[in-house]
C-alpha cells in the first residue's frame, strides 16, 4: 500500500488551554477517563446501529457491537475498541482537533478556578470528555477507519501538547481504536481489577457488550428507561437486589417519569433494612444521576 507521510496539524488554541485545564487542575478522579471512552465508544455503536438499520445491507451487518478493552502491560497500555461508525479524516480533525461549543473554556476555566464537590462530573456534557484520557496518558493514538464501504483508515497520535499528526492506516475493519500509552505514575490502569471496577461502577448499563482482556463484563438493562406497563414487581426487585449487592428485596419503589420541563425517569428505592437503626454505616440520603444510561453523580454510598 502507498503510504501517506505522516502530515502535522496544530490543536485549535482553546484545545491547548483546555488540555491543561483538564490535565492540571480540573480533575481529582482520574478514573473519568475510562467512563468518556466507553460512552464515546458507545455513542458510535448507536449510531453504526442506525445506519445498519437504516441502509440495510452492510458487510459487517452481522458483527456483534461491542466495545473491547485491553491491557498491554509489557508496553504500559490499555486500548478501547468500538466496531461503531468511525471518523474519516476530516472527522478526526473536526471532532479531536477542536472544542466543538463555544463558551466551553470559559466555563470550565470557572469551575476549575472555585472547586466545588462535584465539579468533575460536568465534563462529559462539554464535549470534551476524549481529552480527559491525557490525564493518565503520555501519548495517546487513535485508529480509525468510518463504516461506510471502502472508507479509508487512519491513524491519530499526539502527545497532548500543541499538535497532532495523521497518517494513513492499515485498519480492515469499521470503528474507532484508543491506545493509551500510560504516564508512569499510572500504572494502576494496567491492572484488570481497577479497570473492572470502574466499568462497574460508571457503565454496567451500557447497552452495548464489554469485554476486558477477552471477559465479558456482565452488564444490566437500564430498566428505568422501559415503560411502566412492561416491568413486573418482580423486575424491580431484582434490579434493586443487583444495584445494592443484596439478597433482601426493597420496601417498596417508586417509578416515574416527566417530559416537561425536562425530560426524565426516576426510580426511587426504600430499603427494608435500615443499617444506621442497627448501628452500622451512616448513610446519606442520595440519587444516583444517569446521563444516556452513564453514571455521572453518585448521590449515596
Ligand atoms: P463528546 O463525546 O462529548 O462530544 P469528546 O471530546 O469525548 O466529546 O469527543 C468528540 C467527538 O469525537 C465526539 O462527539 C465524536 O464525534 C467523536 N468521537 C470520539 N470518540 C469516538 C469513537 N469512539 N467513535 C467515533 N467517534 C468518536
Amino acid at each position: 500500500m502507498d503510504k501517506e507521510k505522516e502530515e502535522k496539524f496544530e490543536f485549535q488554541s482553546e484545545v491547548k488551554q483546555l488540555l491543561d485545564i483538564l490535565v492540571y487542575s480540573l480533575y481529582k478522579n482520574k478514573d473519568v477517563f475510562l467512563r468518556e471512552l466507553i460512552s464515546n465508544a458507545s455513542d458510535a455503536l448507536n449510531k453504526v446501529q442506525f445506519e445498519i438499520l437504516t441502509a440495510g445491507d452492510s458487510e459487517e451487518k452481522d458483527q456483534e457491537l461491542k466495545i473491547t478493552i485491553a491491557i498491554d502491560k509489557p508496553h504500559n497500555k490499555i486500548s478501547v475498541e468500538d466496531n461503531g461508525i468511525g471518523m474519516s479524516k476530516d472527522e478526526l480533525i473536526g471532532n479531536i482537533g477542536t472544542i466543538a461549543h463555544s463558551g466551553t473554556l470559559d466555563y470550565l476555566k470557572k469551575i476549575a478556578a472555585t472547586p466545588t464537590k462535584n465539579q468533575v462530573d460536568l465534563i462529559g456534557k462539554f464535549g470534551v470528555g476524549f481529552y480527559s484520557s491525557f490525564m493518565v496518558a503520555k501519548e495517546i493514538h487513535i485508529t480509525s477507519k468510518a463504516w461506510a464501504k471502502d472508507s479509508p483508515a487512519w491513524l491519530w497520535k499526539s502527545k497532548g501538547e500543541s499538535s497532532y499528526t495523521i497518517e494513513a492506516s492499515d485498519k480492515k475493519t469499521r470503528g474507532t481504536r484508543i491506545e493509551l500509552f500510560l504516564k508512569k505514575e499510572e500504572k494502576e490502569f494496567l491492572e484488570a481489577y481497577k479497570l473492572k471496577s470502574i466499568i462497574l461502577k460508571h457503565s454496567k448499563f451500557v447497552p452495548f457488550a464489554i469485554y476486558l482482556d477477552g471477559e465479558k463484563i456482565a452488564r444490566k438493562e437500564a430498566i428505568w428507561t422501559q415503560p411502566k406497563s412492561k416491568l413486573e414487581e418482580k423486575d424491580y426487585f431484582e434490579f434493586y437486589k443487583f444495584l445494592e449487592n443484596t439478597q433482601e428485596d426493597p420496601e417498596t419503589y417508586l417509578h416515574l417519569s416527566s417530559d416537561a420541563p425536562v425530560q426524565f425517569t426516576a426510580l426511587l428505592f426504600v430499603p427494608k433494612t435500615s443499617f444506621e437503626l442497627l448501628g452500622l454505616m451512616k448513610a446519606e440520603p442520595g440519587v444516583d444521576l444517569y446521563s444516556k444510561k452513564i453514571l455521572i453523580q453518585k448521590g449515596s454510598k
